[in-house]
């Protein structure tokens, strides 16, 4: 696990909160065409050329070897989970 903070600072297309902190499975750092997963709403995102973030294609998503979707999946409820008890909270 690696984790560290993005210059960039992009922003969930879906939820719209800054992403500038990152967690990622393996020793690297994120790049251009990396998939993620938004940790505040649980969206699938992919790094642009740029470093911004846009919601993952249908078609990117249908590449993906199945270890690795089942891996984006985890990370996709864990952040739901995430996000349902940090309302809780809130509430
Ligand atoms: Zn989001």
């Amino acid at each position: 696990m690696k984790t560290g903070k993005l210059d960039t600072a992009p922003h969930c297309p879906t939820c719209d909160k800054t992403l500038d902190g990152f967690t990622s499975f393996e020793e690297h750092s994120p790049g251009p065409e990396d998939i993620t997963v938004c940790c505040y709403c649980g969206e699938v995102l992919q790094f642009t050329e740029e470093m911004a973030l846009e919601k993952i294609s249908d078609e990117v998503m249908a590449e993906l070897d199945p270890e690795c979707r089942d891996s984006l999946m985890l990370a996709k409820n864990a952040a739901a989970l995430y996000g349902a008890v940090s309302n809780s909270i809130k509430s």
